[in-house]
């Protein structure tokens, strides 16, 4: 958890006001920061009050509005006064009025309902980035329509440079949104009080940002990226501004191995690098190009955010694929698998290889007599009492009901035989919470040669069904086959 704000929270928590006096401030703040980095008038290479609102409306929901709906009039009034645009008072009031509503409307339902799947989706990151990278396209576009039209109809912008407008606008908003949205979003969440979060966790908290490893890493993309940006500006040939596409790769690379916050923070630092030395190298005619570089970097680090989510979902699918959830024996078909691969190397090496099948005795009359649940209780002690009598580099898997296979890689009849002694001897002594006397058979069959598991598992699954038919907790080798 953070700590360096704590000592502010308390104040804040009890300042309801102060909090939206801050968060106006801040918005007004990012407006006048992004204006500094206009290319021209209405153009810059992004928006960044789109990525706050985004975030203000993601973190705290309808709170938000209220700072919003502030910094939207202050920046309507700030533009009135900067292209000295001839309004009335009352007009520029209805002015920002219909821009705040198209500024609003779409970012606040977009993180409502981005919300409202992240509290849901917990447990699969990865379906959220892929809805985030999904929706904020469209909500920028319905934003940049809206506010374009909020500007003409309120006479702060000329019909029709709406349509020549779109794009920029559309470009710049979406760059905002996701190059800063993710930064906004873990800042405001230290900011604003706890009791104020409409989510228990973003995910983008700032917890112990960088440590030296993370600031050399960051030094390196801002080098790569200058190296990008400079040779556009001193190569000849202008097809070299393309070149910081290929930004794409290192910042992959920081969102997959550093914590979320820290690939938000290096997405920041890119974009405002580019806003800063775009106009300062003299590359603003390729702005349009810039803006959709920053929109390709940012989607590809939000959604390298997911990769490790991705990469650990998958993992636990493998390991529920193969492994038993009652006794964490090996599940049959891991147990086949690894089985066949270890008597193709064993059969290489002429190392012998054998395998037990063993079964429970009269577990029928367990289940009917004490119920299905100390069944399954009576399963997995002896898996455990059969695992704890096999050594490290034998394998134990649950073949179905209560049938259990064990492989012994380098065994021969004699010592796996001692060996099922053993497990035979340890299930007879286990101890349960109903007077039952718990026993199993074994079968066990040794390869020769063969490479694969299903004849070998045959020869010992007879030498079971002979231990059943002998009178049962015995152990039983297979019939060595006849020397011809
Ligand atoms: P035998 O000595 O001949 O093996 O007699 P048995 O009663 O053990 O007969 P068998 O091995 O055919 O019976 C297996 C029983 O195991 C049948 C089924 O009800 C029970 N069983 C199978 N899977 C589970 C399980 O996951 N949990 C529980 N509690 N019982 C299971
Ligand atoms: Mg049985």
């Amino acid at each position: 958890m953070v700590t360096y704000w704590q000592p502010m929270l308390p104040v804040l928590t009890r300042q309801p006001l102060l909090i939206f006096l801050i968060l106006s401030m801040l918005w007004a703040g990012v407006w006048e920061a992004g204006r500094l980095l206009e290319v021209g008038a209405h153009a810059s290479v992004w928006y960044p009050p789109a990525g706050l609102s985004i975030a203000l409306f993601f973190l705290i929901g309808r709170y938000g509005i209220i700072p919003v709906v502030i910094g939207v009039t202050y920046a309507t009034f700030r533009a009135v006064n900067l292209y000295q645009i001839e309004l009335a008072f009352e007009q520029v009031l209805i002015a920002s009025a219909m821009s705040a509503v198209f500024h609003i409307l779409p970012y606040y339902l977009l993180a409502r309902y981005l919300r409202a799947l992240r509290r849901q989706e917990m447990g699969f990151y990865a379906n959220f980035i892929l809805n985030v990278l999904s929706w904020v396209p469209i909500a920028t576009l319905v934003a940049s329509i809206g506010g374009l039209y909020s500007l003409a109809w309120s006479g702060m912008m000329p019909a029709e440079q709406i349509g020549p407008s779109l794009l920029p606008f559309w470009i710049g908003d979406l760059a905002a949104a996701l190059a800063l949205g993710p930064v906004f979003i873990g800042l405001l969440s230290v900011i604003v009080p706890a009791s104020m979060h409409r989510l228990p966790d973003t995910n983008l908290q700032p917890s112990k940002p960088f440590n030296t490893t993370s600031m050399r890493r960051l030094l390196m993309l801002m080098m790569f990226l200058l190296a990008a940006l400079y040779l556009a500006a001193w190569s000849d040939n202008q097809h070299s501004v393309y070149a910081i596409f290929f930004m794409v790769v290192p910042h992959m690379w920081i969102a997959t191995i550093e914590k979320p916050f820290n690939s938000a923070v290096a997405v920041t630092m890119s974009s405002i690098i580019i806003a800063i030395f775009v106009p300062l190298l003299g590359l603003a005619e390729y702005v349009l190009v810039y803006q959709f570089a920053i929109c390709v970097i940012a989607a590809n680090a939000i959604f390298g955010l997911a990769l490790p989510a991705l990469m650990q979902h998958n993992r636990k699918m493998q390991q529920l694929l193969e492994t038993d959830s009652l006794t964490q024996a090996a599940s049959r078909d891991h147990l086949i698998n690894k089985a066949n691969a270890q008597l193709a190397r064993c059969a290489v090496q002429g190392v012998p290889v054998s395998i037990v099948v063993f079964d429970i005795d009269r577990f029928k009359q367990i289940n009917d007599q004490y119920g299905h649940g100390f069944g399954d209780e009576t399963l997995s002690e002896v898996a455990r009492a059969a695992q704890s009598c096999l050594r490290p580099c034998d394998l134990l898997g649950r073949f179905g009901g209560d049938e259990f296979v064990a492989v012994l890689p380098g065994a021969t009849l004699t010592q796996s035989k001692e060996i099922c002694e053993r497990i035979r001897a340890s299930i007879t002594q286990l101890q349960f919470r109903h007077p039952v006397s718990v026993s199993a058979s074994f079968g066990i069959a040794q390869s020769h040669h063969e490479t694969s598991f299903a004849p070998l598992f045959e020869r010992a699954d007879h030498a079971l069904y002979e231990a059943k038919a002998l009178g049962r907790n015995r152990v039983v080798t297979q019939l060595l086959p006849a020397v011809s």
